[in-house]
């Protein structure tokens, strides 16, 4: 029988969580940051037992809205060479879907997913409803332990 990774957790450390808690704003209402979507790589390990993600480092929009972010074309692989420094690995994404836009994995989410981190997770945040969900390359949803 094949194993399936499927319901692995995303298990997010207490220093992750506080870096994209912050420059997200998630629990200060609409501040004029957050009304725009944000976006940090996910820096960690994948292993047996799921997906941990040790680190989190802001990747700043060259453009951007409400709905959509734009960062350089080399920004990506800057994170990957950071993430290398530390030992670690590109596991996925964490980026908001701010103020009425729901939490769900567009189109371009999936393209992102696939092309930059395709057994990682990708975690996307509404810092104003402070709702958060954890996805899979498919779309479908990964259990997500954040700190307490
Ligand atoms: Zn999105």
């Amino acid at each position: 029988m094949r194993k399936s990774r499927a319901l692995q957790p995303v298990v997010v450390s207490e220093c992750a969580y506080k870096v994209f808690s912050a420059y997200f704003g998630i629990g200060c209402g609409e501040t004029p940051h957050n009304v725009n979507e944000q976006l940090c790589a996910l820096g960690g390990r994948i292993a047996k037992d799921g997906i941990k993600v040790m680190f989190a480092l802001p990747l700043l929009a060259i453009s951007g809205g409400g709905a959509h972010v734009v960062i350089g074309g080399g920004t990506w692989f800057y994170a990957m060479q950071v993430f290398a420094q530390m030992q670690v690995s590109l596991v996925g994404s964490v980026h908001t879907h701010p103020c009425k836009l729901p939490v769900f994995m567009s189109g371009p989410d999936r393209e992102t997913h696939r092309r930059m981190f395709p057994d990682g997770a990708s975690l996307i945040c509404n810092p104003q409803r402070n709702e958060m969900q954890a996805f899979r390359k498919d779309g479908k949803r990964l259990p997500l332990i954040l700190p307490d």
